[in-house]
């Protein structure tokens, strides 16, 4: 068991610090203003090689384990959780499961184009009629010569309308259940793909959330990455790797605000003292740190033992649940540290708490993360029908 990184992990932080002070931090809020990120900013990330780190060298990426991606990510999101964002989705999610269930064409071809920038990638899964329960999604794939035939529309797709590829999870000749479920990967140039619009949301406004639709949309077989059959445990598998992405996301940000507030507040004076100098503020901190830590140190877990990129779910939900609500919670105590400073748009903090309120949600909600975890505890199914 290892508790520090090694020498490669921090060389590679002490070069992410200079760069996300210097490219990301002095713009976060700007990019918040906006709801927009610029292209040529997201290009920087790859340039940086901060995509396609969790993937072989042979196709493009770094090579570099899920706990460096981590460990990266997270420094990252201290400045800007939409900027953590975004190397996540190109180390973990789509890419990871391209990389695990692909052919070998597909790895070839897909990989060095997102690990390079030249193409971003998104996840479509879910549905106005899909959410929790995936399994019910609808958008359908039809067997039609070398094709898949595609129609359905999805929601809430991060990056829908601004990355080339989608992989999308559908349901394939109208084979009923979990079974019927595969995942193909789309272009957004291919005719019947529609942008259907951005959907406005609370945080992380930089990287927007939409509606993608695909009517009689035809996929060359070659795209199709999950096969239905027994694959949709697969499906889910590969994702467990993204929920801890996020999860690294969620504890950057909170760590972030936490850095600030405690700053903030070692040089507000109030009743003439530092109001650091009170116990109900130093214990305030204490709590954070603790939390802080502890979240931490499940996120880490979970990437250590990843293979593949792909981690545990188990301990992919426990991180989850764990950094997605401790960050709300610590966010929150910042704003709360800073007085009615914290709650003005002149500092960054209303934007981290805006931002990390998503991740309760975003990648599976934390209900159904403690529905996964209980059904590891109890060692059987528990169907919700
Ligand atoms: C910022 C953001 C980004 C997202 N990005 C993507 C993306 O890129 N791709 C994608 O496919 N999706 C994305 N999503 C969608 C996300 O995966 C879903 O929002 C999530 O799975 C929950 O589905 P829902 O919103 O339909 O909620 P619902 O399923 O309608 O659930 C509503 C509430 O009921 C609870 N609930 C539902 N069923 C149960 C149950 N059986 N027991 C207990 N509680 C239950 C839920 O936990 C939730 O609190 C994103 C969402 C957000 C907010």
């Amino acid at each position: 068991m290892h508790f520090h990184p090694s020498p490669s992990q921090q060389s590679a932080l002490e070069k992410t610090r200079p760069f996300a002070l210097r490219e990301i931090a002095p713009f976060a809020a700007q990019w918040d203003r906006d709801e927009h990120i610029p292209r040529r900013q997201i290009q920087k990330y790859a340039d940086a090689g901060l995509f396609g780190m969790t993937i072989p060298e042979e196709y493009g990426g770094k090579g570099r384990s899920a706990l460096d991606a981590v460990l990266i990510i997270e420094e990252v999101a201290r400045h800007c959780g939409i900027s953590g964002r975004l190397i996540v989705d190109h180390n973990f999610g789509a890419v990871m499961t391209i990389l695990n269930f692909g052919t070998e064409e597909q790895k070839r071809r897909v990989l060095p184009e997102v690990c390079s920038g030249k193409s971003l990638m998104s996840i479509g899964m879910t549905e106005p009629e899909a959410g929790s329960a995936l399994t019910e999604l609808t958008t359908s794939a039809r067997e039609e010569g070398d094709d898949f035939v595609l129609n359905g529309k999805k929601h809430w797709i991060t990056g829908a309308g601004e990355r080339e590829y989608t992989l999308v999870y559908a349901r394939f000749n109208e084979l009923p259940g979990p079974k019927g479920i595969g995942a193909i990967l789309v272009h957004q140039e291919m005719a019947g793909f529609h942008y259907g619009g951005r959907i406005p949301s609370l945080g992380v406004r930089g990287v927007q959330e939409g509606i993608l639709e695909f009517k009689e949309m035809r996929v060359p077989k070659k795209n199709l990455v999950v096969p239905p059959g027994s694959a949709f445990g697969h499906l889910m598998s590969a994702y467990n790797g993204q929920r801890v992405g996020a999860s690294a996301v969620a504890l950057g940000i909170a760590q972030g605000a936490f850095d600030f507030a405690k700053d903030y507040a070692n040089e507000r004076r109030q009743f003439g003292k530092r109001i650091t100098d009170f116990q109900a503020i130093q214990f305030k901190l204490a709590d954070m740190a603790i939390e802080l830590d502890a979240a931490r140190y499940l996120i880490y877990r979970a990437a250590s033992h990843a293979k593949l990129g792909i981690t545990d779910r188990y301990e992919s939900s426990v991180a989850k649940v764990y950094a997605s609500e401790m960050a709300v919670r610590v966010c929150s105590e910042a704003i709360q540290l800073c007085g009615a400073q914290g709650y003005s748009r002149d500092l960054p903090l209303e934007r981290m708490y805006r931002d990390v309120r998503c991740f309760t949600l975003a990648g599976g909600s934390a209900e159904m993360q403690r529905l996964g975890i209980a059904t590891s505890i109890l060692g059987r199914s528990l169907p919700q029908k």
